[in-house]
């Protein structure tokens, strides 16, 4: 059969602390797919930030390209106006079936204007698929900018068509100043989107230097966490990173602190719960021994009260004649009225402690004297079952503050006790010593002695030492050492054992010097 202790320990279990652990299991589960739902909602949020910036280089070339076609001007007036507006245009290069024309920025000389016509030229040459394309794309009425390749330091070179006339079709190469374009045209844009919220920069992915970037570099440290090619200047990266927290690190940080609460919840309850399961095993323990203190009661009263009865009765009859005997039956009811007497005192008086009602009369007493007295109370029936008893007084003890009645009470159930678990060595003795603050009266026996680990629980009340036959057989309710200890600490001393199974124990009755 389970014990009854397991079985609420595996129903609080299932009760409480399961639950609590498959619910962090599940929340643990749900913070890691949380995090991973916002950190591809934060990747594609600085995606479509990069997005828009390229959008907008591409936007400005063709708002470019759209002028020459559509400004009001006349193309060599418009080319002129964008080159004297736009500070990163070196040069446009205007080629159809009549000519090759370039349109450079500045009076440059002669010469250079020949050889960059050239280089143009020849770049136009080699990419002629390329620009093919771009050519069929304006005559189904789309204009896309193209990238070429162009092997100048520090410039892009880009190449679109536009419808010449109605029938013609001309090619313009565009040169443009790429750390210009981009401090000029994308600069503005990147300060526009970034605002406060994010660090974005220009990377010459090459070099791996930042061109450009919307905050100076300072001791943050910059952490990029997105990367784009820019689509018009595929040797350059955009670069982003959100300012201050970042989404991940609130992530991380909000992760942790669930994490944290929920250990410290799942440990408390975990306290809580065992809390609760050894108070109901303390629970159930006192119930088992509150019942086997009824039935150890009912056990002890009911064997002088059998030898009242028997005796008593005899005498009523009339039978014995012999006066010493009736002398001696009479005794043997006295000593036994005595035994029940004392038996129902303890019971009352430890009711009494329980329920809190036991009041103690400190008077200046004589301890020595108060020995003496019990002795002489006692003496004859200790000597009735073979006992030798004897007593070693202090010296010079001065008079205790002491409840007398108590302090007797207590003496005698420990006298009781060590009639009750001695075995052939009949003796007792009771000496009392003194030291700077105490006065303590030791009662000594050779009795069965107490195990180690029972020394501790004695004073519990309805304890008793199960183990050991005479320990078993001897007859007591398990209260008598728990109310001596009620007794010594109400006088602010205290009761301690020293003890040796087979040889014996020592109980020692500490009381405080009235100083
Ligand atoms: P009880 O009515 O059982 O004697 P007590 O509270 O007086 O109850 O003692 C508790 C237990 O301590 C006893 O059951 C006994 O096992 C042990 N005990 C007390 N006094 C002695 C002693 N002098 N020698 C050995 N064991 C003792």
């Amino acid at each position: 059969m389970i014990k009854p202790g397991l079985k609420i320990g595996i129903a609080l279990s299932i009760i409480l602390i399961l639950p609590s652990l498959f619910f962090t299991a599940y929340e643990i589960g749900n913070l890691n797919q949380n995090e991973a739902v916002i950190d591809s909602i934060y990747s594609s949020q600085l995606e479509s930030v990069l997005f828009s910036i390229n959008q907008y280089s591409d936007d400005v070339l063709s708002g470019w390209a759209n002028q020459m076609d559509k400004g009001r001007y006349g193309l060599d007036k418009e080319i002129e106006l964008l080159e004297t507006k736009n500070y990163s245009i070196d040069a446009f290069f205007l080629i159809n079936a009549d000519r090759y024309q370039l349109f450079p920025k500045e009076k440059i000389p002669e010469d250079s204007i020949n050889s960059l016509s050239k280089m143009l030229e020849e770049i136009y040459l080699v990419n002629e698929s390329k620009i093919a394309a771009l050519q069929r794309y304006i005559k189904s009425g789309y204009q896309k900018i193209g990238v070429l390749k162009a092997n100048m330091d520090g410039k892009s070179l880009f190449a679109f068509a536009r419808n010449q006339d109605s029938l013609s079709v001309e090619t313009v190469l565009l040169l443009v100043d790429t750390e210009k374009f981009i401090q000029e045209n994308l600069g503005p844009k990147i300060q526009g989107i970034a605002q406060d919220q994010y660090y974005i920069s220009v990377i010459d992915r090459e070099l791996n230097t930042e061109l450009y970037s919307n905050v100076v570099f300072d001791a943050e440290g910059k952490n990029i966490q997105q990367k784009k090619e820019i689509w018009l200047f595929p040797n350059y990266d955009l670069g982003i990173q959100m300012k201050g927290n970042t989404i991940e690190d609130l992530v991380r940080k909000r992760t942790k602190t669930n994490v944290i609460l929920l250990v410290v919840m799942n440990v408390i309850l975990l306290l809580g719960a065992w809390f609760v399961y050894k108070s109901i095993q303390q629970q159930i323990r006192l119930t088992q021994l509150k019942s086997d203190f009824i039935s150890n009661v009912s056990h002890e009263i009911r064997t002088p009260l059998a030898l009242i009865n028997m005796y008593s009765e005899t005498l009523e009859m009339g039978r014995i004649s012999n006066e010493e005997k009736k002398h001696e039956y009479y005794k043997v009811i006295n000593t036994e009225a005595n035994r029940l007497s004392r038996m129902v005192n303890n019971i009352l008086n430890f009711n009494k402690i329980e329920s809190g009602r036991r009041e103690y009369h400190f008077k200046e007493t004589d301890l020595n004297q108060e020995v003496e007295i019990i002795l002489q109370n006692y003496g004859q029936h200790l000597d009735s079952k073979g006992f030798e008893i004897s007593f070693a007084a202090c010296e010079d003890l001065p008079k205790l503050l002491i409840d007398q009645e108590a302090v007797s009470e207590a003496i005698i159930n420990l006298i009781d006790n060590a009639v009750k678990y001695s075995n052939e060595t009949k003796k007792i003795k009771l000496q009392c010593e003194k030291n700077a603050d105490y006065a303590i009266l030791n009662v000594i026996d050779h009795g069965i002695g107490i195990a180690t680990k029972d020394q501790s629980l004695i004073f519990d009340k309805f304890f008793r030492v199960s183990s050991g036959d005479l320990a078993y057989k001897a007859k007591g309710s398990g209260i008598g050492l728990s109310i001596v200890k009620h007794i010594m600490d109400a006088h602010g001393g205290k009761i301690n054992v020293k003890s040796e199974p087979g040889e014996g124990s020592v109980f020692s009755l500490w009381f405080k010097l009235n100083k």
